[in-house]
């Protein structure tokens, strides 16, 4: 299994479409241990035009180039949550803009670095200032609007150190894997690292284990039902809302009681029905099989 994260389980997530943890879910059902699913990284400073579900990632390196974080007041805000400012890890930005959010009743938060020089911005953040451009925002004289979104996710497909799950046979590397290296906070740029790692020691195994694969696997037919009656329409976005008000940076327990029962109901009704297995089917089971994991670690 190499199917990356599941962002698209919340409404907001730098991740690509693709992030729907099916590689996650379909290990699920055949028995692999899923491991830490809750641990989901958030990112805090994802631009916000809350019109596109794929949030456009405003790296850290501008705020560790002076950018200030301020709130719907236009003021300054994480001395009041940690004394290394703007430059506190992700998660504690991410909780510190949560908190801030809810004292203010908005969610109105801003990026702001036009205190430093245009030319040395452009020149150090070229591709960011271009996206920002296309947005409708000059990062050299406008504050950008930003707000946490999901990131990436620590839990997976448990493994070994040879990316081994407990299914004979199947191994997992990159994010849908848990190798447990990230603990519940990955650091910027170790998954690649982790990915490639990983995918090393799995190809090592494997290649040093040829001998002993079985001459045949057990087949599984997988069932089209192309006759069959679609999915209800409705269940990704639903499940999306649960996550995004019960397991979002700082999660909500009684709200995550609830989603958790809807999402139960959900996954039955995926599960107990013939319908049409087709792409809609494959994806609103993955999200539901992904929110069902998340909440019953929270809740
Ligand atoms: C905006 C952004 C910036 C990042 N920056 C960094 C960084 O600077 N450093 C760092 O270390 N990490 C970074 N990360 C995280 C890192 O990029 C990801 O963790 C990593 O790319 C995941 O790689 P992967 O191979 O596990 O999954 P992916 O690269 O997501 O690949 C998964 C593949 O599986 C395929 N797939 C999924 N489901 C199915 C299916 N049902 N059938 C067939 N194929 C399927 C997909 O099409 C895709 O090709 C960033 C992530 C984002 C979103």
């Amino acid at each position: 299994m190499a199917t990356g994260g599941i962002g698209r389980v919340y409404e907001y997530t730098t991740n690509s479409a693709i992030a729907t943890g099916d590689g996650i879910s379909m290990a699920y059902d055949m028995g692999a241990d899923i491991k830490n699913l809750s641990y989901v990284q958030f990112h805090p400073t994802a631009f916000n035009n809350r019109h596109t579900r794929e949030c456009f990632l405003i790296s850290e390196a501008v705020r560790g180039e002076g950018a200030y974080l301020l709130n719907c007041h236009g003021e300054r805000f994480m001395h009041n949550y940690d004394d290394r400012l703007e430059l506190a890890p992700r998660d504690v930005v991410s909780h510190s803009i949560v908190h801030e959010s809810r004292k203010q009743n908005s969610t109105e938060f801003y990026l702001d670095i036009t205190h430093k020089d245009s030319e040395f911005l452009k020149n150090r953040f070229p591709m960011i200032y271009k996206n920002l451009l296309d947005q409708g925002f000059d990062l050299t004289k406008d504050r950008v609007p930003i707000f946490p979104c999901q990131h990436y996710l620590m839990g997976g497909i448990n493994v070994d150190r040879n990316a081994q799950t407990k299914i004979r046979g199947m191994y997992a590397v990159g994010e849908c894997s848990h190798t447990g290296v990230h603990g519940n906070n990955r650091l910027a740029s170790n998954s690649l690292l982790e990915a490639l790692v990983f995918s090393r020691q799995a190809a090592n195994h494997i290649a040093a284990n040829l001998d002993s694969v079985p001459d045949s696997f057990a087949e599984h037919v997988f069932e089209t039902n192309e006759d069959k009656p679609l999915i209800p329409k409705g269940i990704r976005t639903e499940v999306r809302r649960i996550m995004q008000e019960s397991a979002f940076v700082i999660p909500d327990k009684e709200a995550a009681v609830r989603g958790f029962e809807r999402v139960k109901e959900l996954r039955n009704l995926i599960h107990s029905e013939n319908f049409c297995r087709n792409t809609d089917y494959v994806e609103a089971n993955s999200l539901v099989t992904v929110a069902y994991l998340i909440l019953r670690e929270i809740i």
